[in-house]
């Protein structure tokens, strides 16, 4: 399953190739768990709407829209491109403020487990298990191909907001507050996607190594030191793994197409039973809230 450095990846790279382009016709397949919005109502918002950015949300991946983009721009949207595009790279609080102009709206994209979005040629052969194909003005087409169908599509008039706090935004206060007097492992308190969004398995386990926290240790039970500590772990486990593009372990494609990404070096995580990077103890897995977890028995207390 993509996790938060996977999809900023994908959306930053979708962000370069499809900002400032018109959906011209939208295509949508039979099949209907990956539709979260009706199709007719999914067709109507996204046909002739100018995609003004792409960015992370949490694990989605959002398309500010301008419904009247055909119109109200230039016939190819190329002239002002570079200026949408530094919009999506900066802070998610001026995207934000940028996508809740009045008569915008959204397409929200959740890969889910296998869920992929490619930007290609008409003639590119269409992929089995594709389920929207959005015709751009620029001539290339964008598809979500998804064989496992956990992927969700969805529209929205007007401002997103996805559950949790950015864990790349939170301050240590606000960080504390999550999980303050909270009796579950703080494996599964990270997991939780109503407290922190897009925090999945692999960082979870990596940033708890790192702050030496046992995933099992209750969240209450944890000191103000401790989640200084992990806060800065999670968020440098996070940029490092944004800055390799993702260490995806999966069958995903980045926007370009391409297969792979480079991996993070694990330092825990699918390591039972390897020596500890740091003190050569065995590292133990454990399953916390059916998931596995991985640590050091002498470095994590
Ligand atoms: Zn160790």
């Amino acid at each position: 399953m993509p996790e938060l450095p996977e999809v900023e990846t994908i959306a930053n790279g979708l962000a370069k190739r499809v900002t400032g382009d018109v959906i011209e016709s939208v295509w949508l397949g039979q099949k209907k768990e990956p539709l979260k919005s009706s199709a007719s109502e999914m067709a109507a918002t996204l046909e002739h709407s100018r995609i003004l950015a792409v960015r992370r949300m949490g694990k989605h991946i959002v398309f500010d829209l301008d419904p009247a983009g055909q119109t109200t721009a230039p016939a190819k949207g190329r002239t002002s491109r570079s200026k949408l595009r530094h919009r999506t790279a900066s802070t998610s609080r001026t995207a934000q403020g940028a996508s809740s102009a009045p008569g915008r709206a959204q397409w929200i994209v959740h890969l889910g487990m296998t869920g992929r979005l490619q930007v290609c040629d008409p003639q590119t052969e269409v992929a089995k298990h594709t389920h929207a194909i959005l015709r751009l003005s620029s001539g290339r087409e964008l598809r979500f191909v998804d064989p496992r169908r956990f992927g969700r599509l969805s529209v929205r008039a007007g401002d997103f907001d996805a559950a949790g706090v950015e864990p790349l935004e939170i301050d240590l206060d606000r960080f504390l507050a999550l999980f303050r007097g909270r009796k579950t492992p703080i494996k599964s308190a990270l997991l939780n996607q109503s407290l922190l969004r897009g925090v999945g398995n692999i960082y979870a386990d990596e940033s708890l190594f790192r702050a030496g926290i046992r995933p099992r240790r209750r969240a209450a039970t944890i000191t103000r030191e401790k989640f200084a500590r992990l806060l800065n772990a999670l968020q440098e486990v996070l940029r490092e793994a944004i800055a390799l593009g993702g260490s995806s372990i999966s069958d995903y494609v980045n926007s370009d197409g391409e297969e792979g990404f480079f991996q993070l070096q694990h330092r825990v995580y699918g390591r039972e039973a390897e020596s500890c990077l740091v003190c050569k103890t065995p590292v133990k897995r454990v399953v916390i809230g059916g998931r596995s977890s991985h640590y050091c028995p002498k470095c994590q207390k």
